[in-house]
């Protein structure tokens, strides 16, 4: 390995196992896939599309489209395969990160990978945000990227804009760019889309993977000033989306429909399950804004374990600081539910997972 940079040889791998079951509620995907007629309009489009030729450099058609969705001007619009592609390389590019701790484990794994200097700040025993250590280190200690997921992973709570904004202010005052994550903001009562366009300094990211149903394709944008998205955009490959997602993603920003209607379901249920579990003798659910549910367990490994022996699919998450017992679900449709349910309260039951 003597070929490799000396910081690659420590470096982790990213922290995700792959694991087989009926029901799979371990990676925040929609439960929904497109609806027929679209899928079909989808694959028929796919179909007239030569796969011999390249598509276009910087997904200039999407990035248009998503413009005029979104009602952001297009060069402040950046299409990458999966926004995960995006806070890469910002990671990568940053001067310094500032995290959250606990938080969506790529901004550690993207700025270790590079060898940007990476800080955390802890967030308090029920994920309330340390907001005046937070507003002290972004003034002082910059400048930098501070990443910014809201509805915050993996534990789907969620800060209104005003907090947002002050922490915004404070970025600016200091010098960084703030990313605020909006992987999830359908699942929550408001985004930060209005604020961020008077924010040079702050970046929206979002993703067609979760309400969009579109997580096999890999399709992902951010949205930012202009000039700002310019310098993104230096940092990633050229012709980078493949010319199915784009030709799905350009649809389906065609039909919203089939996406509120999924997200509606979705947030339903999340309610259901929450308030099911919150009756659970020994499992802690905290409130969601997303499409998920984290639960504390007295042992996130007998959790995770029980319930895939009744073949439910969950994530452990208990490895960050913060989490300790920690599984994370995501909210699948009523029937996957119900036996996610119905396996919670067979382990409450039983020893392995008893609190004490
Ligand atoms: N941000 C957050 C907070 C996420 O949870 C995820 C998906 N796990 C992503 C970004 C990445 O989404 P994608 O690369 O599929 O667009």
């Amino acid at each position: 390995m003597k070929a490799f940079k000396p910081h690659v040889a420590a470096l982790p791998s990213y922290p995700y196992a792959h694991h087989q079951a009926p029901i799979k509620l371990d990676q925040n995907e929609n439960p929904y896939d497109l609806p027929e007629p679209l899928k079909a309009e989808i694959v028929r489009a796919i179909e007239a599309t030569p796969f011999n030729r390249y598509p276009e450099m910087d997904a200039e058609g999407l990035a248009k489209a998503i413009a005029e969705f979104e009602g952001w001007p297009v060069e402040g619009v950046a299409v990458a395969p999966g926004s995960n592609v995006l806070l890469t390389a910002l990671a990568q590019a940053a001067t310094r990160v500032l995290d959250l701790v606990p938080s969506f484990s790529l901004y550690k794994w993207a700025a270790e990978i590079a060898g940007t200097p990476w800080e955390g700040i802890a967030l308090g025993p029920e994920f309330e945000l340390p907001a005046t250590e937070l507003e002290a280190k972004l003034e002082d200690a910059g400048p930098g990227v501070f990443f910014f997921p809201n509805p915050h992973a993996p534990t789907g709570r969620f800060w209104g804009p005003e907090i947002t904004a002050s922490l915004a202010a404070a970025a600016e005052r200091g010098g960084w760019v703030m990313v605020v994550d909006e992987a999830y903001y359908q699942f929550a009562p408001a985004d930060f889309k209005k604020e961020a366009r008077e924010r040079p300094h702050v970046v929206l990211s979002r993703t067609f993977s979760k309400a969009w149903g579109l997580a096999g394709l890999r399709v992902g944008y951010f949205l930012g000033d202009p000039a700002l998205i310019r310098e993104v955009k230096k940092l990633l490959p050229p012709f980078r989306v493949a010319s199915p997602s784009l030709i799905a993603a350009k649809l389906a920003l065609e039909h919203p429909g089939y996406m509120t209607e999924a997200v509606e379901k979705i947030r339903r249920e999340r309610e259901r399950v929450y308030l099911e579990l919150v009756g659970h003798p020994n499992w802690k659910p905290f409130k969601s804004h997303a499409n998920f549910l984290c639960i504390r367990t007295p042992d996130a490994e007998a959790a995770f374990k029980g319930l895939l022996a009744r073949g439910v699919l969950v994530r452990r998450i208990d490895s960050q600081p913060g989490l300790e017992g920690c599984i994370r679900v995501t909210i699948g449709t009523p029937v996957e539910n119900d036996a996610f349910l119905k396996a919670a309260f067979e382990l409450g039951g039983s020893d392995a997972t008893r609190a004490d």
